[in-house]
């Protein structure tokens, strides 16, 4: 469950032909449970809430059906879902996975074949079933066994959601989140920090992964990885980071905290620390910014500015 519109009206249909639920939705640095919760508790449905991060991680290193638009594996990341899914399904004695897609709706990964590409890949054939798209497809092993009504399942295909609002009026669902949005891999600046972590520290490190969405980002010509707090909240979450670099932080100026992953030059050690002048209050100080490593004069080289690059 994604909380979506689809995954709604899926729960619903199901419900209609019959089938008890529990719902299963993953959280990762990447996308959260906060939208399957929500529509969850509106539709009285048990929600199972997975960890999904070393499988997401897995996948950025490694998709074997490639990236959409941005750094998003959907084909393998749903496919992956439904496995993890179908294991759940099996321990817990349920017969079969569903999801909320629609066949034709999304270019990428909702098209006719790429539906069956995941249900290969997830190991789930037969015991995939598509309420949504159903009539389009091959009969499931819930269908033909009789534990799943097939006349009661649906046959929508396409990108337009006209057939979803008028079902969002009959089953009384009325707020469910926009399509698009609630993953992070589908949006272009993030899938930049994430391909520059990618190419210098690498996606080993869980903690710097969950950083991604925290502080403005600068990569210096050495190769040092600069975080820059952008407020309190993320000074603190800095600081807290602190065993996975070095902080540099103003001392007698309000300003912001920087993590330098890995400090690779004494040149971009200045820079990072010019960095943090640049973005503390210096004009309420009279002389110098004071660094807890060491101390910066003013006015600060403007033209090292050219030299950072900003993830
Ligand atoms: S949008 Fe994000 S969470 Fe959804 S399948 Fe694609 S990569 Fe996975």
């Amino acid at each position: 469950m994604s909380g979506g519109l689809d995954s709604q009206l899926a729960v619903r249909v199901l419900e209609r032909a019959g089938a008890e639920m529990e719902g299963i939705c993953f959280r990762s640095p990447f996308f959260g449970p906060e939208a399957a919760q929500k529509a969850a508790t509106a539709l009285g449905v048990k929600l199972h809430i997975v960890d999904f991060t070393d499988d997401a991680i897995s996948l950025l290193e490694n998709p074997p059906h490639g990236f959409g638009g941005a750094m998003n594996p959907c084909i393998d990341c749903h496919a992956l879902m439904i496995r993890r899914a179908g294991e759940m399904m099996a321990e817990l004695g349920f017969d079969f996975v569903a999801t909320g897609e629609v066949a034709g709706q999304r270019p990428m990964s909702q098209n006719r074949q790429a539906l069956g590409v995941v249900e290969k890949c997830s190991g789930m054939v037969g015991r995939l079933v598509r309420p949504m798209s159903a009539k389009l497809l091959a009969p499931t092993i819930p269908e033909t066994e009789g534990k799943l009504d097939r006349e009661m399942l649906l046959d929508i295909s396409g990108r337009s959601r006209e057939r979803q609002i008028a079902l969002a009026a009959e089953f009384g669902i009325t707020e469910y989140p926009s399509p698009a949005g609630g993953c992070k891999l589908t949006e272009e600046g993030f899938g930049r920090k994430l391909k520059d972590l990618m190419d210098h520290e690498g996606l080993g490190n869980r903690a710097l992964v969950e950083l991604l969405t925290v502080a403005r980002r600068f990569r210096l010509p050495g190769g040092t990885g600069v975080l820059l707090g952008r407020d309190r909240d993320e000074n603190a979450i800095l600081k807290a980071n602190a065993r996975l670099g070095t902080l540099v932080m103003p001392v007698n100026v309000p300003g912001p905290t920087a993590l330098l992953t890995e400090i690779k030059s004494e040149k971009d050690l200045d820079l990072a620390k010019i960095l943090v002048c640049a973005y503390s209050r210096y004009d309420r100080l009279e002389g110098n910014i004071m660094l807890n490593l060491g101390e910066v004069a003013r006015p600060y080289p403007r033209e090292a500015f050219k030299e950072f690059q900003i993830c």
